[in-house]
C-alpha cells in the first residue's frame, strides 16, 4: 500500500507549507470493491496524531461501524513506516513524529445503499463518513481531496458527480476538490460512472439530476416536475435559497427505495418503475412515491440540515446522540413532502387525501402507538425504529408517520384558532429565521413554545399530549373543521394500505397475521398482539401448511375469511422450525382501522387555504 502513499507526496509536494488536510481517493481495481485512500497531514500532533472514522452518518440514526470495512492501514513519515496503534473500533493513534505524515488504507465498498460506499465495474459511490478518517484536533481546517479516476480501462468514460466545491477539476470530472472542514468534506456524497445528467434551474439556482443504473425516463418531464417541487420549497421558506447549487443523485435499481439528505445534495435509490417513462401521462403510485421522496429530502435542506436539534451541533459521530425531536425533523418533513406535491399541482386533492389517510392507517394498525410516544420513538431510534423486528408494530410507533400526523394536527389547530390567518407554515418560517445562522440549535421545547406564540394561544397541553402522550390523536375532529370527512373500514386484504373505498364485500373477521406465500406454505411475518393468530399460539416464523386439513394459498385464505364469521374456529397446522403443531384459531371480529378521507363540499375556505386548491 505504501507505493500509493508515495504517489501522494508527488501530488501534494512535500515541503511546501500547507494549511490544508489533504485526502486522496481512487481505486486500482474497482472490481475488488476497494477504494484506496490516503491522507496527508502536514502538521501532525507531535506527541502522536489521533485519527477516527464516524460510526454513523447524519440522517440515518443507527451505529453502523463504518471502520469495519477498513484494512491495510499504514502510516509513513520522512520516508519510513511508523507505528500506528488502534485504540478502539474506530480510533487510532500514530506514533509521534515531527515531519508530515501520510496515512493510507483500503475501504471495502460493497454496501448498495445511500448510507455508505459502493464500488464495482459499473459505478462508484461513497459518503465521506465511510471513507475519510478525521484528523482529530484538526477537523476545523480546510480540506482538499484528489478524486482519481479508477485505474481500470472500463472507467475511461466515467464522469463524477458531487456538490463538493471544485478546486482544480473540470465540471463532472475527476480532479481536485475542496471542503471548508471535515464536516463539509463528509456531507457531499460522490457518484462516479457513466450516468445521465439532467439540469434545471429553480429560483435561479442550478440543479442537476444524476441518474445512474439502467432505466427509461422522460427526462424533460422529470426536470419539469422537480423544478415545481424545488421552487415551491424555496419560496415556502423564502428566497434566496440557502444553497448555490443542488444535486439529486439517483441510483435506479430493480427493487429499492430510500434517500439521505445533505446540505447541497441528496442521495436517492429508487426502483425502475418509479421514473416516468417516455409517453407516460398522469402520476401513478410509483412516480408519486418518488416525487414524494425527492420532495422529502429537498425539504430537509432547511429542516434538519440547517434548522437542527441543538444536540447535533456539532454531531458526535462516534456514538449515539439522543434527541426527542425526530418527530419534528422527520415528521414535519414527511407532512410537507406530499402536501407540496398537491400545492404545486403535481397531484390532485383526492390523491393527497389518499396519502394522508394511508399514514393515518399505518399508525392506527399498530398497537405500538398506545405504548410509545413520538418523543420516545425519536429518542430510541438507534435501537428501535432503525432495528425493527417482527414485533415492531406491537411495540413502537414510527416518528415519521406519527410525526406527520402530529404536524397535521398542529397545522389544522393553528388554522382553526386563527381563522386560517396563521398555520404551521408560519412556524416553519420562524424556525428558519431563528435558527438559520447555525449559531444555536432547536432545544427540546423550542417548537412547542413557538407553536403557542404563532397560534396566539397557549397550546402547551395540546402539544404535550401530541408529542409525549399515547392517546389517540385528535386528527379526525380537526379534519372535519377543514371540510374533510373521515371514515374507517376494515382492511380489504393485507396489501390494502387504505385511503380508498373498496368495491365488494369485506371480511367481518381478521386472522391477525401478516403472511408471505412460499413453497413450504404461508409463512407468518408478524402477528398482531392479542389477535386471532397470536391468541391461538401462532407466532412470527411459523409456516402454515393447512387450515381445516386443506392446503391453501394466500388468495384461498382470503376467500375463506370472506365466508367466515366472528367466533368461527379453524384448525391450523403449522411448522415451527421443523416441528409440526396444531392450533385452534378462534376468529376475532375485524377492526375498522383503515382510513378514507374525502372533501365534503367543493368550496370550504379553511380547506382551500390549507391545501391551496
Ligand atoms: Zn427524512
Amino acid at each position: 500500500m505504501i507505493h500509493f502513499a508515495l504517489d501522494l507526496f508527488v501530488v501534494f509536494q512535500p515541503g511546501v507549507p500547507q494549511n490544508m488536510i489533504k485526502y486522496q481517493i481512487g481505486s486500482r481495481n474497482p472490481a475488488t470493491h476497494y477504494f484506496d485512500v490516503s491522507i496527508y497531514i502536514d502538521k501532525p500532533e507531535p506527541g502522536g496524531q489521533c485519527l477516527r472514522l464516524p460510526n454513523w452518518i447524519p440522517g440515518s440514526y443507527m451505529i453502523r461501524d463504518f471502520s469495519r470495512n477498513m484494512i491495510d492501514l499504514v502510516a509513513l513519515s520522512a520516508g519510513a513506516e511508523i507505528g500506528i496503534e488502534q485504540i478502539d473500533k474506530s480510533n487510532w493513534r500514530v506514533s509521534g513524529c515531527d515531519q508530515p505524515l501520510v496515512v493510507s488504507y483500503l475501504v471495502y465498498a460493497k454496501d448498495l445503499s445511500v448510507r455508505a460506499a459502493h464500488l464495482d465495474h459499473s459505478h462508484g459511490y461513497y459518503n465521506g463518513s465511510s471513507v475519510f478518517l478525521e484528523v482529530v484536533g484538526q477537523a476545523d481546517r480546510p480540506c482538499e481531496v484528489v478524486i482519481e479516476r479508477p485505474a481500470a480501462d472500463y472507467c475511461r468514460n466515467w464522469r463524477l458527480a458531487t456538490s463538493l466545491a471544485r478546486k482544480q477539476a473540470q465540471a463532472y470530472d475527476f480532479g481536485l476538490y475542496q471542503a471548508q472542514n471535515y464536516d463539509d468534506l463528509i456531507d457531499h456524497p460522490v457518484e462516479m460512472g457513466e450516468f445521465k445528467k439532467i439540469s434545471f434551474e429553480a429560483c435561479g439556482v442550478p440543479h442537476d439530476i444524476i441518474l445512474s443504473g439502467r432505466f427509461e425516463c422522460d427526462e424533460a418531464r422529470l426536470a419539469r416536475d422537480l423544478t415545481s417541487i424545488c421552487e415551491h420549497h424555496i419560496r415556502f421558506f423564502g428566497e434566496p435559497a440557502p444553497m448555490h447549487y443542488y444535486q439529486f443523485q439517483v441510483l435506479v435499481v430493480g427493487d429499492g427505495y430510500g434517500g439521505l439528505e445533505h446540505r447541497s445534495s441528496t442521495s436517492l435509490m429508487c426502483g425502475r418503475d418509479s421514473l416516468p417513462k417516455p409517453g407516460q401521462t398522469g402520476v401513478n403510485d410509483d412516480y408519486r412515491d418518488f416525487l414524494g421522496l425527492c420532495s422529502h429530502e429537498y425539504f430537509h435542506t432547511w429542516n434538519v440540515k440547517r434548522i437542527k436539534p441543538a444536540v447535533y451541533q456539532p454531531y458526535d459521530l462516534q456514538q449515539e446522540v439522543y434527541s426527542d425531536l425526530l418527530w419534528a425533523f422527520e415528521g414535519i418533513t414527511s407532512y410537507y413532502d406530499d402536501l407540496a406535491l398537491l400545492r404545486c399541482g403535481l397531484i390532485e386533492q383526492q390523491s393527497y387525501l389518499e396519502l394522508l389517510a394511508q399514514t393515518m392507517t399505518r399508525v392506527q394498525r399498530g398497537i405500538g402507538r398506545t405504548r410509545q410516544s413520538a418523543a420516545e420513538s425519536s429518542f430510541n431510534t438507534w435501537t428501535r425504529f432503525y432495528q425493527q423486528d417482527e414485533n415492531a408494530a406491537n411495540a413502537i410507533v414510527s416518528y415519521y408517520a406519527k410525526g406527520c400526523l402530529i404536524a397535521a394536527c398542529i397545522d389544522l389547530k393553528i388554522r382553526e384558532i386563527s381563522g386560517s390567518e396563521r398555520s404551521l407554515d408560519d412556524v416553519m418560517r420562524r424556525l428558519w429565521q431563528d435558527y438559520r445562522e447555525q449559531a444555536r440549535g432547536v432545544e427540546k421545547d423550542s417548537i412547542q413554545q413557538l407553536v403557542s406564540e404563532i397560534a396566539g394561544s397557549d397550546l402547551g397541553d395540546f402539544m404535550q399530549e401530541l408529542i409525549y402522550g399515547t392517546s389517540e390523536l385528535p386528527l379526525a375532529e380537526l379534519l372535519e373543521t377543514a371540510g374533510i370527512s373521515v371514515t374507517t373500514r376494515v382492511a380489504g386484504n393485507q396489501q390494502d394500505k387504505g385511503g380508498k373505498d373498496i368495491e365488494g364485500e369485506l371480511a367481518t373477521v381478521d386472522f391477525g397475521a401478516f403472511l408471505k406465500e412460499g413453497e413450504a406454505g404461508l409463512a407468518i411475518q408478524r402477528v398482531a398482539e392479542s389477535g386471532s393468530a397470536q391468541s391461538a399460539g401462532l407466532s412470527a416464523g411459523d409456516v402454515i401448511i393447512a387450515i381445516d386439513g386443506i392446503r391453501l394459498n394466500q388468495g384461498q385464505l382470503e376467500q375463506r375469511l370472506l365466508l367466515a364469521r366472528p367466533d368461527d374456529c379453524w384448525t391450523v397446522h403449522a411448522f415451527r422450525r421443523d416441528e409440526l403443531y396444531q392450533f385452534e384459531v378462534v376468529l376475532q371480529k375485524a377492526v375498522a382501522s383503515t382510513f378514507v378521507l374525502k372533501a365534503t363540499e367543493s368550496q370550504q375556505p379553511q380547506r382551500q387555504a390549507w391545501l391551496h386548491c
